[in-house]
């Protein structure tokens, strides 16, 4: 996947240089262009912003350098246009991995008071949030976004299989995970984990998961098909809770 990024502070996206993520990006399986929005500033004083039109707080980002440099990619190379706004559709699993099949996207990132309104009428196809909550630049997000996609992108991860097993990707949390010692603090591994009967370790693993999922996000069971040998034991911890 090739990703172009549209920002003031290009040096932000150096930490994407870390991790699973360097690896990625070694191997070429990702590669990514952190472009720098100043440099077509407008005028001699490398601004960017300007005043709202009709008055009101802060600064917006003005459309002629963001199109300038929109612009000045590969047009073979612009792939979808996403910019990052608390506007958005909200992010999530489902929207990461349709992102990740994708060979090449744009991502314009806010600051200040947002974008001029025209850039996003004319020229982004989807606005995508990270969650009802506003952060003061569109980077952060990015970050987060670019994190998601590159593990659903073949290669990334050293176990191709990992991210199957992710939160989210069957409609439950993951289940609790253990390491290294047996003993710690005087808390000890759950016993069938340490059994070496694989059976039972999947089907504890497949419990624990549902269990998490009902008592910390129970709002993700109305999403999934349960089976009969759920719903029982859903119903079992709902009459428990109750009493
Ligand atoms: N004043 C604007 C928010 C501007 S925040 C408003 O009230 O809607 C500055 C920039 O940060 C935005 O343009 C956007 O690019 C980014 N941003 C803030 N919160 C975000 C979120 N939840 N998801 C994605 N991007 C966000």
């Amino acid at each position: 996947m090739n990703i172009n990024i549209l920002t003031i502070f290009p040096e932000i996206f150096e930490v994407l240089n870390s991790g699973v993520l360097s690896k990625a990006i070694k191997n070429k399986i990702i590669s990514f262009d952190a472009l720098d929005i100043r440099k077509n500033a407008s005028n001699k004083h490398n601004h960017i912003d300007s005043k709202p039109y009709g008055g009101g707080e802060g600064m917006v980002m003005s459309a002629e350098p963001i199109v300038k440099t929109l612009k000045q990619i590969d047009q073979k190379k612009l792939g979808k246009v996403l910019f990052m706004s608390p506007q958005g559709e909200r992010l999530n699993q489902n929207k990461v991995i349709s992102l990740s099949k994708l060979k090449n996207i744009t991502i314009i990132c806010g600051r200040y008071e947002g974008i001029d309104q025209r850039v996003i009428d004319k020229y982004v196809d989807e606005e995508i949030s990270v969650g009802d909550f506003v952060l003061s630049g569109g980077e952060y997000a990015a970050i987060c976004l670019i994190d998601a996609i590159s593990r659903h992108i073949p290669g990334t991860l050293g176990n191709k299989d990992s991210y199957l097993k992710d939160t989210f990707s069957n409609g439950l949390l993951k289940g609790d995970v253990y390491t290294k010692p047996e003993n710690f603090d005087s808390m000890q591994v759950p016993e069938v984990l340490l059994s070496g009967n694989h059976k039972k370790i999947e089907q504890w693993k497949k419990e624990n998961s549902l269990l998490k999922t009902f008592t910390k996000r129970p709002d993700l069971l109305k999403d999934i098909k349960l089976t009969k040998k759920q719903k029982k034991l859903l119903e079992e911890w709902a009459s428990k809770a109750i009493l």
